[in-house]
Parts: C-alpha cells; structure tokens; sequence
C-alpha cells in the first residue's frame, strides 16, 4: 500500500474519510486510482482535486449514507443508477445493522476488502460479478450466528451458523471476526500465528483463484506440487484433520498447520502468504524501506521479504507483539509460492 497527498500537502491514508489538515472530505477515485481530497458541487457530486485529474464523482452509497466506505463513482462512463464502489458492488449480504455494534463490524470488514482488492489489482489479478461475466462471479456475504439481543433471536436466517469460507465465488466471512477479543480467542485456540480480517480476505479469495486459474486448467501441475486434491477428498480430509491434527514437522513443507488438512487449504493458505509478501513489499517500497520495486522475479521478492522480515520481527518483539512475518520460507515452500506465482503471473491482465 503507498500514501497519497492531499492537495493540500497533508499525508493521506488508505482508510482517511477527510483531510487532517485543509478539512477536505477525502476519498478513493476511480479515474487517477488515488486517495484524494474531494470538493463538493452544487448538484451533489465531487471534484476530484488530485493535480491533473478534476474527475466529477459520486460518493459510494456505504459512503455517503452508511460510513463503511470511502470511495467513490466516476460519473462519466459510469452505469447511471450505479450507488454502489467497486468494492461494495460485489456484496451480496451485509450485517444486521439493528444488531448494536454490527456497523463498526461491518466497516472494518469494508476496510480489509477494500486492502485486498488493492492488492489484487496491484498484482493485475481478474476478478468480477456475473454482471461482468465472470464464471464463477465473485461476491461477498458478510453474516452473523444467531445472537440474542433484548430477549429477541437476531439473525439472517433461521437458526443459522455462519461458516467463514468459500463457495463458487461466495465469500462468506462471519462478523464476529470484526470483533477483536473473538478473533484473538480463536487464534489462541487454532494455535494460529496470525488471525486477522485481511488474512481471512486472502486465504478466502485463494480458494476463489483455485476455481477461476486452477480448475480444468492447471490441475496435474497443481497435484505435482501440492498432492492429489481428489484422494482423499475434502471431506475426508477434514475429519482426519479434526481427529489428528496436523502430523509433526509440518513446518518443513506447509506455511501453517492447517495447511496440511487438504490440498486446496495448502494452496489457499500458500496463496494468503503470496498476497501477504506482495503487499508488505509492494508497502516497503512505496514507503522506502527497499530500494526497488517489485520486479516479478520470485527469489528476488524471497530475499526482500526475509531480509524485511528479520527487521519487522525484532521491532514486534521490542513491542511485545507477535511476530510480524511469522512464516518460515523453507525450500519446500518457495516452490509451493513458485506455483503461486506462475499462476499469477499467467493470469495478469487476463480478465
Ligand atoms: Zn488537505
Ligand atoms: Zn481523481
Ligand atoms: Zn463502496
Ligand atoms: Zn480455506
């Protein structure tokens, strides 16, 4: 992720709704793709007043109306009738809101989406709704278990649980993710190094990947590196794993220990760690920790990530946090993100 400037010179920040220093309402726009300063108009719309673009904008509807978004709608060449972001455009589900404390839920799983969609454009990876044509279409259904709240049973359906995963292009995320002493309890009980929303965003859309790159198209390379996904099959693999946990020295060939349930949570669990890599590299360059932009050449971004990782890890120790880069890159590894990144590298542009 960079930083951008405001016009009028104040640092701006990826999640910023208005400007610290000149007041300006702040906003993501679609025409120079910039965190910029945005000033009203007589008819509702925005001017962009990022140098050089002046595009004439609208507020995203969960911007405007809803404070969980901070972008914004070219007007020009825009589907008119369009209330909603690119990102927010692909949700197919949002939280209760009568539910106290599902907004600020909500807005946080906002901000991680809109991160993740940044870097997936970063990397030049296709996405899209069945509106754009994509097969499987991507959206995102973010819902909460039933909760009682006033004697009432809250919920989106009946007696429903929420199960944070993956379906034909069906993101699920539960909202008690959004919730930092639920998550952190979870991490502690999966024995996990990490849990975060992001973390979830891009384990969830590596198994939309897996559909859209992989299927039908890459499958006898993709059990070459990562095992046969056939046999067992998922749901075998799912209750051995409940039963056996991850076998002993797995750190050797997996990122994480649930990585060694089946051959896709190997891949989606490899996939977030590729994400995760090209966006810390993509954030260090932009903020001048490495002196070179990432180039596309594997062991190169391999070297940075280490190097950088070395020096983020003795700073959250000084802290008192958890590991920054908690991920050992063994050589059984590299080649699992080597696959990564030729399937990225092949898909690039191709939407
Ligand atoms: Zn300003
Ligand atoms: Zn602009
Ligand atoms: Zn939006
Ligand atoms: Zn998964």
């Amino acid at each position: 992720m960079q930083t951008f400037r405001c016009v009028c010179g104040n640092t701006l920040f990826f999640e910023n709704t208005s400007c610290g220093n000149c007041g300006r309402d702040v906003g993501w726009c679609p025409t120079c793709r910039q965190v910029s300063g945005l000033d009203a108009r007589d008819d509702g719309t925005f001017a962009c007043v990022s140098p050089g673009c002046g595009a004439v904008v609208r507020k995203c509807l969960n911007y405007s109306q809803e404070g969980v978004c901070n972008r914004c709608i070219a007007v020009a060449g825009t589907r008119s009738g369009e209330l909603f972001c690119d990102c927010c455009r692909l949700n197919e589900t949002i939280p209760d809101l009568s539910v106290d404390g599902n907004r600020a839920r909500w807005a946080q799983l906002e901000a991680a989406k809109r991160r993740l969609i940044y870097g997936l454009d970063s990397l030049g990876l296709p996405y899209g709704s069945a509106a754009d044509g994509f097969d499987p279409p991507l959206a995102f259904a973010f819902k909460g278990d039933v909760i009682p709240t006033q004697g009432l049973w809250r919920t989106m359906g009946e007696g429903e649980r929420v199960y944070t995963g993956h379906a034909d292009g069906m993101i699920t995320i539960n909202i008690r993710e959004a919730d930092d002493a639920e998550r952190e309890k979870l991490r502690v009980d999966f024995g996990e190094a990490h849990r975060t929303l992001i973390g979830h965003f891009r384990h969830e859309i590596g198994h939309y990947y897996w559909d859209l790159l992989v299927r039908d198209r890459a499958e006898d390379g993709f059990k070459a590196v990562f095992g046969d996904h056939e046999n067992p099959d998922y749901g075998q693999a799912l209750s051995l794993y409940y039963d056996n946990g991850a076998p002993s020295g797995w750190q050797e060939t997996y990122v994480s220990a649930y990585a060694t349930m089946h051959p896709w949570e190997d891949w989606a669990e490899t996939f977030a760690l590729y994400l995760a890599m090209a966006a810390m590299l993509d954030t260090a360059f932009h903020l001048r920790l490495v002196d070179a932009a990432p180039d596309g050449d594997l062991a190169t971004m391999l070297a940075r990530y280490r190097g950088l990782g070395l020096v983020l890890n003795e700073i959250s120790r000084e802290m008192g946090l958890l590991d920054l880069v908690p991920a050992v890159i063994t050589d059984a590894i590299a080649v699992k993100l080597g696959f990564v990144h030729d399937m990225v590298g092949g898909a690039r542009g191709a939407g």
